[in-house]
This record gives structure tokens, sequence and C-alpha cells, in this order.
């Protein structure tokens, strides 16, 4: 069965899509840690990030770097935190998180739950920033 994210790559179910190109896709997450909480994909589908070869898991890490750049031009912060967890979507992506402090990045906390409208302004405005 196709993971979550391909099912969003395939445009089956909707996402806040802020990056694309052939082999990536960037969005924000639906349950952020904070404001600007954005997951990179790649389009292939590979549970583990490193079972990835070379070239998409080195491609993938320079596509979020154009990512990063335009989050960090749109919501105020120190830097973006990148992190891998993958216990949730079987679907290998890095998430890139704002960070003013290191709970920013605690994956333990309580998580936010933005309105569509939210959503959908904030991942115009990173686009726009790409
Ligand atoms: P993990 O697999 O543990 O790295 O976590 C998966 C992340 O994907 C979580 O932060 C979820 O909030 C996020 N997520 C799950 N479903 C969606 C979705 N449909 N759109 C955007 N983000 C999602």
């Amino acid at each position: 069965m196709a993971s979550i994210f391909t099912k969003i790559i395939q445009r089956e179910i909707p996402a806040h899509i802020v990056a694309e190109d052939d082999q990536f896709l960037a969005f924000l997450d639906i349950n952020p840690l904070v404001k600007g909480h954005c997951l990179v994909v790649p389009k292939q589908e590979v549970d583990y990030i490193f079972d990835l070869d070379d070239q998409t898991l080195a491609a993938l890490h320079i596509f979020s770097k154009k990512v990063a750049k335009a989050i960090e031009k749109t919501v105020p912060c120190l830097r973006i935190g990148t992190a891998v967890v993958g216990l949730e979507v079987p679907h290998a992506h890095l998430h890139l998180v704002p960070l003013n402090n290191m709970d920013d990045i605690n994956f333990s906390r309580p998580k936010l739950n933005p309105t569509l409208q939210e959503l959908t302004g904030l991942a115009q405005a990173i686009k726009e920033n790409i």
C-alpha cells in the first residue's frame, strides 16, 4: 500500500506544498512542533532514510537547503534544525524545524494544530521565498 507521503506526492490527498522538483517534495508538517516545521521527502518510496542510494541521500540534503533558507526568511528563528525520525510514517523524510531554543525540536512535547487557513498562508509565504 502506498505511504501517506506517496499519496501526497501523487496528489491523492492534500498537503501544503512549499517546493517540488522531479525527485523531492517539501510540505508543511500538519502537526508541527513549531510554526514553519516542514518535511522533505524523496518521491521514491523508501522507508528508511539510510537505505536511500548515496546520490538520492545527498540530493535530499541539497534540496532541503533551499527549503531551509526559505523557511528562515519567513519564520523568525535562530536557525533551522534537521531531524530524521520516521517512527510514524514509513517513507523517508527530513524534518526541517525553525529553532529558537533546544525545546523547539523536542519531539516528545505536544504538537501544534494550526488551522487550514494558517497552513495555507504560511505555505504560500515560504513558497514566495524559495
Ligand atoms: P515521523 O515518521 O516520526 O518522522 O513523523 C511523521 C511526521 O509526519 C509527523 O510530524 C506528522 O505530524 C507528519 N504527518 C503525518 N501525516 C501528515 C500529512 N498528511 N501531512 C503533513 N504531515 C504529516
